[in-house]
């Protein structure tokens, strides 16, 4: 066999859609040894994670735990523990993500109503209310309604609060896709009554990718409760991850004892900082690279009013190659951004400013190579104004 080299990598500045910068303390908690994932001492961290999970999600709900796989695992353990063959479920569709919660759905067995907007749009809250009622007068009752909070695909940061009221006038349940906005913007779990919420460690958290934070109220458990068919993922039921996870240590599977320790640590890095300072960070340092891109002469991709403060799209200019501005990016600069997926792809960039990542440097960094990036492909990019829109907001937050 031949030797191979160890890793070494010099590391990246994460500006893209996730993984996002990883904090030096989360690293170091991740490389403390490995202890049994039924030793006392494990147990302790266990349960200091979930009470800050419980803090970061905002909620008092006892079933609020990781859940071992990425965001993609929490999106599917949302909607396997409370779908039953046949169940109708609406999904709402505003990019990659709604479309992923549809296909999951049906996988598990739903039959699938969905709204769709424009890529870069938000879903209304009256086009909730109207599928609703129209699954209804044709005498199908919805069981559960899926939306993206913020929705990585597009940057578009959707109202998940007022569809929360609605589903609920229904009688539906509410599952919200909280892996990007999770730690960015406030999600306030009890406070806008959401009933089943997951989120994933490498965007907003600032963590190795690799778990999928969950909570489930009450609405949840009850349905959970009064399913007639068995779970049918063996991996992600709750009914037994519930008893892993609780007061029983029943065993399910090996939680992953280094990843929970990394978790640990960057919550502790939130509480720390506290997540109203947290939520004003994101949002300031967002302000800046927006205003740094319309002063470099791009334009903003989402709709005014719904910007995600933890992703920023813009759109690519006429004649300008997306793929290898990127690359540019990351041999001159060292430093990734996102691309577009599906219809998008070519047409923008996802810049992210997530946890550890979203920094003024960082800011000031990105408009600075992307200005030089487009510049090389003959795009007469304003570099200067864009440093200089940037520094207006500083100052005018300072
Ligand atoms: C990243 C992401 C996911 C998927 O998470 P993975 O960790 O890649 O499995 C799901 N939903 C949204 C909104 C995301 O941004």
């Amino acid at each position: 066999m031949q030797q191979f080299e160890a890793v070494n990598t010099a590391g990246r500045i994460l500006l893209g859609p996730g993984p996002s910068g990883v904090h030096p303390r989360v690293l170091r908690a991740f490389s403390m040894p490995t202890i049994g994932h039924l030793d006392p001492e494990f147990l302790g961290i266990m349960n200091a994670t979930k009470q800050m999970l419980q803090h970061v999600f905002g909620t008092a709900n006892e079933l609020t735990i990781p859940i071992s796989g990425t965001g993609s695992a929490g999106m599917e353990t949302a909607l396997v523990n409370f779908i039953e063959p046949g169940d109708r479920v609406l999904i709402c569709i505003s990019g990659l993500f709604g479309q992923r919660m549809a296909d999951v759905a049906s996988r598990c067995g739903a039959q699938v109503d969905t709204i769709e907007v424009p890529w870069g749009q938000s879903v209304q809250p009256d086009q909730v209310e109207e599928a609703l009622a129209e699954a209804e007068a044709k005498g199908g009752r919805v069981k559960l309604v899926g939306i993206v909070h913020a929705e990585t695909s597009t940057g578009v940061l959707q109202p998940v609060a007022e569809v929360a009221k609605i589903a609920h006038a229904h009688g539906a349940l509410i599952v919200v896709d909280a892996v990007t906005s999770l730690g960015g913007a406030p999600v306030d779990v009890d406070a806008n009554d959401l009933d089943i919420v997951y989120s994933g460690t490498q965007k907003c958290l600032s963590c190795p990718p690799g778990l999928a934070p969950l909570t489930v109220g009450r609405r949840g458990l009850d349905v959970l409760r009064a399913r007639s068919t068995k779970v049918q993922s063996w991996y992600l039921d709750l009914t037994m991850l519930m008893a892993y996870w609780g007061a029983e240590r029943f065993y399910h599977h090996t939680a992953p004892v280094n990843m929970i320790y990394a978790l640990h640590e960057s919550l502790r890095l939130i509480v720390e900082e506290g997540l109203e300072a947290r939520y004003a960070r994101h949002r300031l340092h967002a302000e800046a690279l927006k205003a740094g891109l319309e002063g470099m002469g791009l334009a903003l991709f989402a709709q005014e009013g719904f910007r995600a403060p933890m992703l920023t799209t813009v759109t690519v200019p006429e004649g300008i190659d997306e793929v290898a501005a990127r690359k540019r990016l990351l041999a001159q600069y060292g430093i990734e951004i996102g691309g577009g997926l599906g219809p998008l792809k070519g047409k923008i960039f996802r810049i992210g400013l997530m946890g550890y990542s979203c920094t003024k440097t960082n800011v000031m960094l990105i408009l600075t190579g992307l200005a030089e990036a487009l510049a090389a492909q003959g795009f007469n990019a304003d570099g200067r104004a864009a440093l200089e829109a940037a520094a207006v907001v500083y100052e005018a937050s300072a």
